[in-house]
Order: C-alpha cells, then structure tokens, then sequence
C-alpha cells in the first residue's frame, strides 16, 4: 500500500484530536486552579507526551525518520484507522463529561465536582483509555518502527505513572463519593481493569 494513506490518516487524527481539546482546553483554564500536585515526574511526562505527539508528524513530513520505515500493509492500516477513530470519539466524550473539571495534568479546580455519568459511569480513566487506543492505532497504522510507537510508549508511561497519584488525589478531595466510584467501576476497561 502507498504509505501516503498512512500519513494522511496520521495528520486527519492528530489535528482532529487537537481541535477537540482546543475548546475544552481554553473554558478549564478559565476556572482557577485550587490545588496543583504537578511535580517534577508530572512535567517530564508532559513534555515526553507533547515531543511523541509530534514524532509521527515529523514522519509525514520528513524523510529523517525513513530509516526505519517498513511497507505499510492493508489488515494493519484499517484495523489501527479504526483504533485512531474509536480513540477520537472517545477522547471527545470524555471531554465532554468531565467539563471544566479537565486539567492537562494532576489540578484540582475551584469548582471542581466529581464526574460519574457518561463514559466515565463505565470506567474511571476514559480519557486515558482513549489516547490508549489513539497510540495502539497510531502503532498499527503508521509503518514505521520509531515513529509509529513513540507516543505509545509516552501514554504507557503518563498511564503507569500517573493513574496512582491521581486516584489519591481524587479519594483526598471527594473521599466516600470517590470510594464508592472505585467501588463499582473500573479503571481503564470496563469489566477487566
Ligand atoms: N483520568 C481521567 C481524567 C484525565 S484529566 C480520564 O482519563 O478520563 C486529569 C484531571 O481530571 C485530574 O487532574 C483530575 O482533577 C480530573 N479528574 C479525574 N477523574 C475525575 C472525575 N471522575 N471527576 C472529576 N474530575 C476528574
């Protein structure tokens, strides 16, 4: 296959998944942060995530990467086309539910409730499920060996090292109501994890 439908797949999702954090991005940070637990872990993950989202851009639009560049095969291209866009409308529902209450990294807002309905009624970590998904499309359909994982390993780590943290500080802030959440969902796949 014409590794041009790779590219063109890559540049529609990514700029697809910034315009739909684009309007909820601007109304959070228009509510004032009460609370911020953004360490030094916290700002190496941010910036290991910003640098992998834009790996695969380089890739479309460069040769530096084509090193490492393998034939893109059809099974693969459509099965992780179909990861990127269930990864997309999920990332938009998530949004979505959790409003305001949305921070790019570990923030607790002024008027900060706790979601429970929507996507996040079947697992706790939508969001996070769905850039999951977005990395493990981005893997399949985009042949090439550094670029095509690079912003999976970035969301494994953010995923690992920050799901922990998070929930202690959503327990700290909403405490029984937070419990009872866990209680009855999952993390990041509904009924397994
Ligand atoms: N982990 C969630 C949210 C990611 S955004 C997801 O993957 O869908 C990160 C911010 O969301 C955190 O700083 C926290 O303040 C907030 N948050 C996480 N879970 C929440 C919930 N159930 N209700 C309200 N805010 C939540």
């Amino acid at each position: 296959m014409n590794p041009g439908y790779a590219k063109a797949v890559v540049i529609v999702a990514s700029i697809v998944m910034v315009a739909i954090r684009a309007p909820h991005g601007q109304r959070s940070r228009g509510v004032p942060v009460a609370r911020s637990r953004k360490g030094t872990v916290e700002v190496v993950l941010l910036a290991l995530a910003m640098l992998s989202f834009f790996i695969p851009l380089l890739w479309t639009m460069t040769p530096v990467l084509a090193f490492a560049d393998y034939p893109l095969r059809p099974a693969p291209f459509f099965a992780g086309t179909l990861c990127l866009a269930f990864g997309l409308w999920l990332f938009h529902r998530s949004h979505a539910d959790l409003g305001t209450n949305w921070s790019i990294t570990l923030q607790v807002r002024e008027t900060h409730s706790l979601v429970t309905q929507g996507v996040y009624s079947r697992v706790r970590h939508p969001m996070y499920t769905a850039l999951l998904l977005f990395s493990v499309g981005l893997a399949l359909a985009l042949p090439n060996y550094v670029a095509g994982p690079s912003y999976g390993v970035a969301m494994v780590l953010l995923v690992a090292l920050r799901l922990g943290p998070e929930e202690r500080m959503m327990l700290e802030e909403f405490g029984e109501r937070y419990s009872e959440y866990t209680a009855r969902t999952k993390r990041l796949v509904p009924g397994v994890w």
